[in-house]
């Protein structure tokens, strides 16, 4: 199964694609995982990459799809592949869709994992993380036992700057802006598949798991 996940910041993405890959035994090929790999192993198109990320520039298209092409080649891509942050643009996913045919593969689903912005600011803006240890908590749904010390070490939890209100709202907005053509053009392709990301962990998964249990069944 070849499938793309998309979904907001807080949306779950993470936990989706671990339950996915687990599952289903499919490589998870996220854009920073394939680079950091183009890049330890050399690849002419890793070390292209490495060079303009060394600048601060952002990485031509051309560089990109080369390198995804690349990790679509490989064995353990047969059986399928969960796609996580990649295609952003139209352009790129035109270019995947030449790079699966090439390959002689076509893409099944895309899962748009489908939260409303306003939850989506709850949960970002929740995140509190232990000044001393590291930890991670969440106001709503992992709070400490007691306000604003972590449970673990005793250490004082803050918010991070990217945490506020403002910077989050901000950081939705341009994902927004940035997914709903993709999302239009997959509609229209009919690869699109919205998943209530609104629901309990478990839940969520077993509504992707049920699409998913249809293409293992053909
Ligand atoms: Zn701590």
């Amino acid at each position: 199964m070849n499938l793309v996940l998309m979904g907001l910041p807080g949306a779950g993405k993470g936990t989706q694609a671990e339950k996915i890959i687990e599952k289903y035994s499919i490589p998870h090929i996220s854009t920073g995982d394939m680079f950091r790999a183009a890049i330890k192993e050399e690849t002419e198109l890793g070390l292209k990459a490495k060079s303009y990320m060394d600048k601060g520039e952002l990485v031509p298209d051309e560089v990109t799809i080369g390198i995804v092409r690349e990790r679509l080649s490989k064995d353990d891509c047969k059986k399928g592949f969960l796609l996580d942050g990649f295609p952003r643009t139209i352009a790129q996913a035109e270019a995947l869709e030449d790079i699966l045919s090439s390959l002689d593969k076509h893409l099944d689903y895309v899962i748009n994992i489908e939260v409303d912005k306003s939850i989506l600011t709850a949960r970002l803006t929740g995140r509190r993380i232990c000044q001393s240890c590291g930890a991670t908590y969440h106001l709503e749904f992992n709070p400490p036992k007691v306000e604003g010390v972590c449970d673990r070490c005793g250490g004082p939890l803050y918010q991070r700057a990217d945490d506020n209100e403002a910077t989050v709202q901000n950081r939705l907005d341009v994902n927004i802006k940035q997914t709903q053509p993709l999302l239009d053009y997959y509609g229209k392709k009919g690869y699109l598949r919205n998943v209530n990301g609104q629901q309990d962990i478990e839940k969520v998964f077993s509504d992707i798991d049920q699409l998913l249990g249809q293409l293992a069944d053909r």
